[in-house]
């Protein structure tokens, strides 16, 4: 018997089926009942395909309609203080998600370093919790009634806790003594379902540097939850990372088994002793589960050999390394694909038979596979093979311009550069500005989308694009802004956009996975070395500024950004990746200067979230996020002036590093926070320009003219006038026409009254 795993299976569909259920529900064309009726079909097709893959130990209660922390707490009872008198439960579960009428959304946040968002759980002083087991008994039943004997997968205690947020008290861990009662319920009901259950709790939160009191509260939870139920065997999983503090703990506690990631953790290797010494099972996570290349399954093999040397084999359970939630569901759709290339790529299902055969050989010899693994394994070696020795993904020219870069740094320091750059834009105190997109109307998405599918010409597209650039300039001027933009009217997605010009990436026709609720995200495959064939902004940008004498910011994704948000290659270092990104970018900032564009951003919106979850390795990380960003803007001429975005607010751990990026200007995401976060800028003496937003344009609503004044208000308590510079806190791509013109508008007059 193959002893394999799956620590969580895609709920979206892999025709998002599920999110098309549920957008239609929200919009009201049709009733729960047929929410009901998509997720029963999903979680039946789900565990057929785990099941066609003789996978053993399959999950329920890893489906679910928004989120899985969100499901947690409708399990526990944790409903926040607004949402408790809402008696219907897909009202109230959907109000928590999404907000209603009467009370906002419950906040959202990723879920370690990926790229799904969680609910974030509220904790109030005054909760008092209770057992709802609806859900996971109505699931669990079904597969059995479909006939497999499902584990159910639950949030850990302590990640729940560590993951949510105290609203009325100091430390959310003061609300684990209620909480662990209702978990101790919780597995008393459990047991009642069987003879025999398996339960996994996910506590990933404990691949992060760990205090010494969680680590007591990781204990206290599973003495006390293994001491519940004598049928049920408890398995308690981590990912992402090494949790070493945590599996010693784990060892000394009646649980049955112990998950580790040995892709993304491999110093879980150290652990090997704790475990054996404790009789625990092992559930070794070696297929990669959140990027998308094809396992070397006999190097897999090799890994569990390694493993086995100090574990009984009978001990180990192969598994995923983690949830397969984080890769779309299947290839079976791609048609466009180069077919080497596709070759390379496994993706949920296809990882499931990779679990399979990587289980069977491991335990079993090569000459007891079935025909069908023995022809699985072939096609791996051979897809290993040709892609390490593919021309397709090795560019000399670029390894070449990577080996010879001998200094990161612009010609001139920045104090005597923004000197040079003042008197070339002589722009009033206080320049305007805005981050870049303008409103995305549905009649643009329609120009690009028949563009793409060919219906109409590459004439009648452009003429399109540009009427909206002009569109978008006239309203600049009109509003009175200091720094234009073209507005990003060519531009899907910052990212897709970039990669589609780019030499090294490959796009999926359907490589959708969750980002949050039923959005999804549909990465690109970054396969090869990065080259720029062509200029990818030029035109737009130079044809934005002939129409108009205030100076026109080019508008490009940063390296870091694109790398974080695509499938990258794991066949070399990401610093590797990024710097080859970073030279394409650096051409494009080349010829936009030399077409006459003064002012260039550079967008690092996700640069905070690829940060590693151990202190241990920020540093690493810093340096090559710093050198990447650098080497893509050193080719601006003094100058020229750079600046960056990013969506984030509080930058007090990462100062140094916004430092030692060294963009002339960069615009953050602050106004909800009025000046509270700024202030780390005054504290280290930070001497660049900074453009804090003034208003949040996450919402529809328009700002005043006095809401604004006294948003900029709070900047000048912090910052010198001499420094700042006045926009929105991100991009406009999501807000309407009507709501952007009156709001920019008020914008320039806020201004106006402190110069
Ligand atoms: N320039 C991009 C825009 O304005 C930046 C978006 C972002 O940082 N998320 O849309
Ligand atoms: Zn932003």
């Amino acid at each position: 018997m193959a002893k394999n795993w799956v620590i969580g299976f895609p709920r979206i569909g892999e025709q998002r089926e599920l999110k098309k259920a549920l957008e239609s529900y929200w919009a009201g064309d049709i009733g729960f009942e047929e929410v009901k009726k998509c997720s029963k079909t999903l979680r039946k097709r789900h565990w057929q395909y785990q099941k066609d893959n003789d996978i053993e130990y399959i999950s329920c209660n890893d489906f679910s309609l928004y989120d899985n922390m969100l499901d947690m707490s409708i399990v526990i009872g944790a409903i926040p203080k607004r949402f408790r008198d809402i008696e219907n439960e897909e009202e109230l579960y959907f109000s928590m998600a999404r907000g209603n009428k009467n009370s906002t959304a419950m906040s959202m946040t990723k879920w370690l370093n990926t790229n799904y968002h969680y609910i974030v759980p509220e904790l109030s002083k005054d909760d008092e919790y209770s057992l709802n087991i609806k859900k996971i008994k109505e699931e669990y039943f079904e597969a059995k009634e479909f006939g497999i004997k499902p584990k159910i997968n639950l949030i850990g205690i302590v990640s729940y806790i560590a993951f949510s947020k105290a609203v009325d008290f100091a430390d959310r861990f003061e609300a684990f003594g209620k909480i662990i009662q209702v978990y101790e319920k919780l597995l008393k009901e459990i047991s009642k379902f069987d003879d025999e259950i398996i339960v996994q709790f996910d506590e990933p939160y404990f691949v992060k540097d760990i205090s010494a009191k969680e680590l007591s509260l990781l204990k206290i939870a599973y003495d006390r939850l293994s001491a519940v139920a004598q049928n049920i065997k408890i398995a308690v999983v981590t990912y992402f990372e090494h949790s070493k503090e945590a599996t010693k703990v784990l060892a000394s506690t009646d649980i049955w088994a112990i998950g580790l990631d040995f892709v993304y953790g491999s110093d879980n290797i150290d652990s090997l002793d704790v475990i054996s010494q404790s009789d625990k099972v092992l559930i070794a996570g070696v297929i990669d589960g959140r990027n998308i290349w094809v396992s070397d399954i006999e190097k897999k093999v090799s890994l569990l050999k390694a493993i086995s040397k100090k574990l009984n084999k009978e001990n180990i359970i192969v598994s995923t390394s983690c949830s397969l939630l984080h890769v779309p569901i299947t290839l079976k759709y791609e048609k466009k694909l180069a077919c080497d290339i596709k070759d390379w790529i496994a993706f949920g299902v296809e990882k499931l038979a990779e679990l399979r055969v990587t289980s069977n050989l491991f335990f079993g010899s090569s000459s007891e596979l079935s025909a069908e693994d023995r022809e699985l394994l072939s096609a791996n070696k051979r897809a290993i093979h040709f892609r390490a020795t593919s021309n397709k993904i090795h560019n000399f020219e670029v390894f070449e311009r990577l080996k010879n870069i001998d200094s990161f740094n612009r010609d001139l320091p920045f104090e005597k550069r923004i000197k040079i750059q003042k008197d070339i834009l002589s722009l009033p105190i206080l320049p305007t500005t805005t981050i870049g997109s303008f409103p995305q109307t549905a009649e643009l998405r329609k120009l690009r989308r028949d563009y793409k599918n060919k219906e109409i010409s590459k004439d009648v597209y452009e003429r399109g694009i540009k009427s909206y650039i002009d569109e978008c300039i006239a309203c600049q001027e009109e509003c009175g802004l200091d720094v234009l933009v073209h507005g990003e009217p060519e531009r899907n997605d910052m990212v897709e956009y970039f990669g589609e010009m780019l030499e090294g990436f490959a796009f999926s026709q359907n490589g959708w996975v969750q980002s949050y609720g039923s959005r999804c995200v549909k990465p690109p495959l970054l396969y090869g070395d990065v080259s720029r064939p062509n200029a990818m902004t030029v035109e737009w940008i130079t044809y934005a500024q002939s129409k108009t004498e205030k100076p026109v910011k080019g508008m490009l994704t940063g390296p870091v950004t694109i790398l974080n948000w695509s499938f990258v290659r794991d066949d070399q270092p990401k610093d590797v990746t990024a710097k080859q990104i970073a030279l394409s970018i650096a051409d494009e900032i080349d010829d936009l200067q030399k077409e006459g564009i003064k002012i260039v951003q550079v967008d690092e919106a996700a640069f905070k979230e690829g940060y590693p979850l151990r202190k241990e390795k920020i540093g690493a990380y810093e340096k090559w996020a710093i050198e990447s960003f650098k080497l893509a803007t050193a080719v601006a001429e003094p100058k020229t002036q750079i600046h960056t975005h990013m969506c984030y607010s509080d930058f007090n751990d990462i100062i140094d590093t916004i430092e030692a990026m060294d963009a002339d200007v960069i615009t953050i995401e602050t106004s909800r926070s009025g000046n509270r976060l700024l202030k780390v800028f005054k504290r280290v003496g930070y001497k660049k320009e900074i453009g804090p937003g003034v208003y949040d344009i996450h919402s529809p609503r328009v700002p005043t003219v006095e809401e604004i004044k006294e948003q900029i208000g709070k900047l000048l308590e912090v910052l010198p006038k001499e420094q700042l510079w006045i926009n929105p806190d991100c991009g406009l791509k999501t807000r309407k026409w009507e709501e952007v013109k009156p709001s920019l508008k008020n914008m320039v007059q806020a201004v106006k009254s402190f110069r």
